[in-house]
């Protein structure tokens, strides 16, 4: 995911989309050839590095993203919806802790795995910190034990934040980590799930980290989950982040909880969901609410990754998130004990490649195996997403999501497409605007002003307008019984 865009204009966070974009898979269809610096000739192989594979494998990418998940999915919260814990039962004895032999092995294999100029390490859960902040500085030790020169080297981390303090906060200040900080709007809405192992609200804690980020100028994103609680108030939660927190960066993720039919939850299997769960109406209104505050006040200003990966797919350029891609298999999951798997979301036993310990991890991730993953998510698509007018945004969204029926009985088709559909048709004519501006060389921030422009005229029209006279909205009804009313 985007995550570490510096962008501070949506001009140049476009520009990010292009050239800088986060998100490991998406990077080398971003930039132009030209822009590549190679650190390493192209006809280079790995066998001049040490413990490297002979060769660089067909189907290598240039790049790709793993998130790291040092602890497992252990974690010193309880949320009722977190899918990590569930994941605790494919190690039944394990005590979750990455050794440190398998840290310097994955950082290792991360730095010569990569053809381009940049590493992102990313470090996930469970709860990351919970290694304790001396491992994650030995990871920096191993960094710069095996970092080419001129490589940059990414950091980024996603925590619950109850374990952060000043250390903790100038170590990432140090070594300008990108933060995501998980936080579900107002006390109320968070503290609903959001719960320690004894069931007690977190919210405070959590906004106490954040506090402590800004104070040490440690750059963080909230991510805010969509679920039951919250769905039905996008508009607080929008404004509870962008003016109690002060974050500039959000991130929203449905809550699709399947449950399988033993009644499990935590795999990606069963067609029922949790009530927990957001539906799709309630995804499609909630991230219409927030685009419609968004589109007239912050563009610009506050970045909705949601909203930036959207604009990437009208301006023509492929998105920085993997859902919203036509292929995806370049953000792999890396566990704490050198298990790999195709992706975060996929860490079942279905879906492990292989351990870093016995392969390689450029071998694994250029597996026929992990492309045909990637390849899937295209090559499965039903009829009804293959002839939908937003498929260019949507690309029937993440196949985990995809468990449903379309209209005509064709299995696969995702859980969230009618909150999906609505979205991307209602962001529609906005978009445009923002891509022709940006065509024009002009900020795509201008939208505002047109926007506003235009709701002035449409008010002047409706205080002329006679109660028998067509409705200046464009419904096509008569004044008197649509606005006039
Ligand atoms: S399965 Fe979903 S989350 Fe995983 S890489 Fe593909 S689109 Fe992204
Ligand atoms: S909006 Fe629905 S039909 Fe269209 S591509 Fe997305 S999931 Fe498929």
């Amino acid at each position: 995911m985007c995550f570490r865009s510096k962008a501070r204009t949506l001009e140049t966070e476009v520009l990010c989309f292009l050239f800088v974009a986060e998100e490991g898979s998406q990077r080398a269809n971003y930039m132009q050839p030209s822009k590549i610096i190679p650190l390493i000739p192209a006809n280079a192989t790995p066998a001049t590095m040490p413990g490297a594979p002979a060769a660089w494998p067909r189907n290598a990418p240039t790049s790709f993203h793993v998130l790291g998940k040092p602890s497992g999915a252990t974690c010193n919260l309880d949320c009722t919806y977190c899918f990590f814990l569930s994941k605790e039962k494919l190690y039944p004895d394990s005590r979750f802790r990455m050794t440190d032999d398998l840290l310097e092995a994955y950082i290792h294999q991360m730095i010569e795995s990569q053809r381009g100029p940049e590493v992102t390490i990313a470090w996930q859960g469970g709860e990351p910190t919970l290694m304790g902040l001396d491992f994650y500085k030995r990871s920096i030790e191993y960094e710069k034990k095996y970092a080419r020169p001129g490589t940059t080297i990414q950091h980024t981390m996603q925590t619950n934040g109850i374990l952060l303090n000043d250390a903790w906060c100038e170590f990432f200040r140090e070594h300008d980590f990108l933060i995501g900080l998980s936080l579900d709007g107002p006390q109320t809405m968070h503290d609903t799930y959001r719960v320690d192992k004894g069931g007690a609200p977190t919210f405070h804690k959590v906004m106490r980290a954040a506090r402590l980020l800004q104070e040490h100028r440690v750059e963080f994103n909230v991510l805010t989950t969509v679920n039951a609680a919250n769905a039905d108030h996008p508009l607080e939660v929008y404004r509870f982040l962008r003016d109690d927190v002060g974050t500039q960066f959000m991130q929203f993720i449905p809550i699709v909880e399947r449950i399988n039919e033993n009644g499990e939850i935590g795999f990606q299997d069963g067609n029922q969901v949790s009530e927990r769960s957001v539906t799709a109406e309630q995804w499609g209104t909630f991230l219409i609410a927030i685009f419609n505050e968004w589109i007239r006040r912050d563009v610009g200003t506050v970045f909705v990754q949601m909203f930036d990966a959207a604009l990437a797919s009208w301006v023509g350029v492929p998105p920085a998130l993997c859902i919203f891609s036509e292929t995806c298999g370049n953000a792999l999951a890396l566990e704490h004990n050198g298990d790999l798997y195709s992706c975060d979301h996929f860490v079942e036993p279905k879906y492990l490649l292989g351990n870093i310990k016995q392969k390689h991890m450029i071998e694994l991730v250029a597996s026929d195996r992990q492309r045909q993953f990637g390849l899937h998510k295209r090559d499965s698509l039903p009829k009804y997403c293959r002839e939908c007018e937003v498929r260019f945004a949507c690309h029937g969204e993440c196949p985990k999501n995809r468990f449903i029926e379309t209209p005509d009985g064709e299995p696969g088709l995702n859980y969230l497409c009618a909150g999906y559909k609505a979205f991307f048709k209602h962001i529609d004519r906005p978009m445009r605007l923002m891509t022709e501006l940006l065509r024009r060389d002009r900020a795509p921030a201008e939208v505002m002003l047109i926007l506003a422009a235009e709701e002035a005229q449409v008010q002047k029209a409706f205080a002329r307008a006679g109660r028998n006279d067509p409705c200046p909205c464009g419904s096509g009804r008569k004044f008197k019984h649509c606005h006039g009313r």
